[in-house]
């Protein structure tokens, strides 16, 4: 009884820590461009200016205040999720093509930056899930490989069974995740070098989300990397 009350009270310890973290981590994400955006409104009305410097000052707010959305929105499905709040409207669904449908949505954007994306899924897949859920992770995971692989690369998507699993492989050549990342790639918050997202805008929840979402479906997610040379995450469901 000494040993299971030990453990219970060490388990809620760990997640009251994790809690305090995730709290202190979002605050700080947040606080962070909210001060530079205040900086740069006051500096904008400093003096002065042509309309046409307002303009674009207002159109880059616009973009910086879709990216602080996106990142409320993110950290409340996190939240969400941990209180087992969210509900997912699992359905018999098509994963091969609900795949090729997400991986279509970046074709022009790959295109764009001179980078080949492939899809190689020629085997008919069913799996029981919620489809704006997964196909919330397909695009995590793609929109990842687009970001994180320079002009000139190439993206392959593969979806092929596994014996009873659905096994969808993302594989880029990009510029990689370093080994010491490995373990910490779904972590919330986690990016392998803040410099390298600063120009990519990502506050490092794309891939919790991913995680999440694998997980509510008793799936796995795994990734392979190599710095340079590229990665491949490997998403598995029953
Ligand atoms: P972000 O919003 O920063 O992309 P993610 O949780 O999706 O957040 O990813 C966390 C970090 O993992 C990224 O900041 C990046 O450093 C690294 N990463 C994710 N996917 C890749 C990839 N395909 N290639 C290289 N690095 C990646």
């Amino acid at each position: 009884l000494i040993g299971t009350i030990n453990g219970m009270i060490a388990r809620l310890e760990g997640s009251f820590k994790r809690m305090a973290e995730f709290t202190a981590d979002a605050s700080h994400e947040l606080k962070t461009p909210l001060c530079a955006l205040r900086g740069e409104a006051e500096l904008l009305l400093s003096k002065e200016r042509a309309i046409g410097e307002y303009q674009e000052g207002m159109a880059h707010f616009i973009e910086r205040f879709d990216h602080l959305n996106r990142m409320v929105n993110d950290l409340i499905l996190l939240s969400k999720s941990d209180s087992s709040q969210v509900e997912l409207n699992l359905v018999p669904l098509r994963l091969d093509l609900l795949v090729q449908d997400v991986a279509n949505l970046f074709q022009v954007l790959a295109e764009q930056k001179n980078i080949g994306l492939n899809i190689d899924s020629r085997r008919e897949m069913t799996v029981m899930g919620d489809k704006m859920r997964l196909q919330q992770l397909f695009t995590n995971l793609i929109d990842n490989a687009v970001k994180f692989t320079p002009d000139g690369g190439s993206i392959r998507i593969r979806a092929e069974r596994d014996g009873d699993f659905a096994k969808v492989e993302v594989v880029d050549t990009g510029m990689g995740i370093p080994k010491e990342g490995h373990e910490n790639i779904f972590n919330r918050f986690y990016r392998v070098d803040k410099s390298r997202s600063r120009e990519t805008g990502g506050a490092g929840l794309g891939l919790s989300i991913a995680d999440w979402i694998v997980r509510a479906h008793h799936g796995t997610i795994e990734v392979e990397s190599e710095l340079n040379r590229g990665s491949i995450f490997t998403v598995s469901l029953p």
